[in-house]
């Protein structure tokens, strides 16, 4: 199965994203998670990347776009694959029609996860992330086991660089302007499967394998 996940920042993408692709056995692509690897390798990309992303703005497409074109013709992606977090503007929606097409396979959904704008700051400023795994948690809303101690891993959790008010308020624009108008664009394809993402993370999860089993 080749699937979207969608959404705002904080929607909770990458937590869905974590336990769907064990469920599915398919492969998680997320662009984020790529730039910051890209950071902490100290390459080329992820010193560009880091730029933009600091003060929450969107990388430029041809970075992206080149990126991930590279990573759908890995070998893992054959099974299926998950991308999060891309594409987020109307070019990259269009560059990711043409490489399926090249590669001749085609997306059998989109999930696009529904939270009230209003909601996303306390989320992502009260996010912390594993350092080792990069399971997402929440300080009050999906706390760890044990306090800066990741469940899976045991890893140290840390806050993102970009989870902070200003990064935040720069993103959600980001999302309204450029990221937005793709729901139209994959509902009119026929693929778009809205979930509700204001409620239980479980409850969440369930929806979303319900939607994609009709
Ligand atoms: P995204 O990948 O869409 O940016 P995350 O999955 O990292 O978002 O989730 C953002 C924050 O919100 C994290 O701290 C996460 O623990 C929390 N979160 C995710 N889903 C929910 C939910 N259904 N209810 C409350 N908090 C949630
Ligand atoms: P995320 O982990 O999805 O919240 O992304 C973190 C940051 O990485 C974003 O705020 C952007 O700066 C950058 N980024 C990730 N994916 C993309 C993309 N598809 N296009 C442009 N920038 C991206």
């Amino acid at each position: 199965m080749n699937l979207l996940i969608m959404g705002p920042p904080g929607a909770g993408k990458g937590t869905q994203a974590e336990v769907l692709v064990k469920e599915l056995d398919i492969t998680h692509i997320s662009t984020g998670d790529m730039f910051r690897n890209a950071i902490k390798e100290g390459t080329e990309m992820g010193r560009k990347a880091k730029e933009y992303m600091d003060k929450g703005e969107l990388v430029p497409d041809e970075v992206v776009i080149g990126m991930v074109k590279d990573r759908l013709s890995q070998p893992d992606c054959k099974k299926g694959f998950l991308l999060d977090g891309f594409p987020r503007t109307v070019e990259q929606a269009g560059a990711l029609d043409k490489t399926l097409g090249d590669l001749g396979i085609k997306l059998d959904g989109v999930v696009n996860i529904v939270v009230p704008l209003d909601k996303l700051m306390a989320r992502l400023t009260g996010r912390r992330v594993c350092k080792g795994c990069g399971a997402s948690y929440h300080v009050l809303f999906n706390p760890p086991e044990n306090e800066g101690r990741c469940n899976a891993c045991g890893g140290e959790l840390y806050q993102r660089s970009d989870d902070n008010e200003e990064s935040v308020g720069t993103r959600l624009r980001a999302y309204e302007e450029k990221t937005q108008p793709l729901i139209d664009y994959y509902k009119d394809k026929g693929i778009l499967l809205n979930i509700n993402g204001d409620q239980e993370i479980k409850k969440v999860l369930e929806d979303i394998l319900k939607a994609l089993r009709k």
